[in-house]
């Protein structure tokens, strides 16, 4: 009924921006606080992991947004990079599972996305990049 699609390039500064576009967006939905919260996190997870992951801090790499809602006032969220792609989906998916440990990453981004998406759906190809396909 009605999307969006943004992209930008893979810069720390863009995850406000991403999140913060996002809410924006979804502002005549009239949603809750707690989903305003928790649709946030979810676009600040994505969008951080395709930066230090997906694209390991290449500045240039770009990362894709898009935003839908229908009739239902079902929210699609996507977010998509080019990047590195992801070996073992499953392994990625387990809580405390991090490949960037010297990072200070806790390994819960991805845990933390699928508790708070309704659907939540990972397609990943190595040196394809990664997609990420939620409902809300
Ligand atoms: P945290 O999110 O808690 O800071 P993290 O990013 O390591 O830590 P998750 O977000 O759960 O934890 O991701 C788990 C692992 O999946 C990552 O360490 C990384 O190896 C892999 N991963 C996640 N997203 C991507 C991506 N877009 N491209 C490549 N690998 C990814
Ligand atoms: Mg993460």
């Amino acid at each position: 009924m009605n999307n969006m699609t943004l992209t930008f390039p893979s810069r720390l500064e863009n995850e406000a921006f991403a999140r913060t576009s996002a809410v924006a967006f979804l502002m005549p939905l009239n949603p809750s606080v707690d989903e305003i919260m928790e649709i946030k996190t979810i676009i600040a997870e994505a969008v951080v992991n395709a930066m230090i992951h997906g694209y390991e801090q290449n500045q240039e790499g770009i990362i894709t947004l898009k935003l839908e809602y229908d009739d239902q006032r079902t929210i699609h969220i996507l977010v998509e990079d080019e990047g590195c792609g992801i070996a073992d989906i499953d392994q990625a998916m387990q809580p405390l599972f991090t490949t960037k440990e010297h990072l200070e990453r806790s390994g819960m981004g991805m845990t933390i996305m699928d508790t708070f998406a309704d659907e939540f759906h990972i397609t990943s190809g190595i040196g394809k990049g990664t997609k990420l396909e939620m409902t809300k």
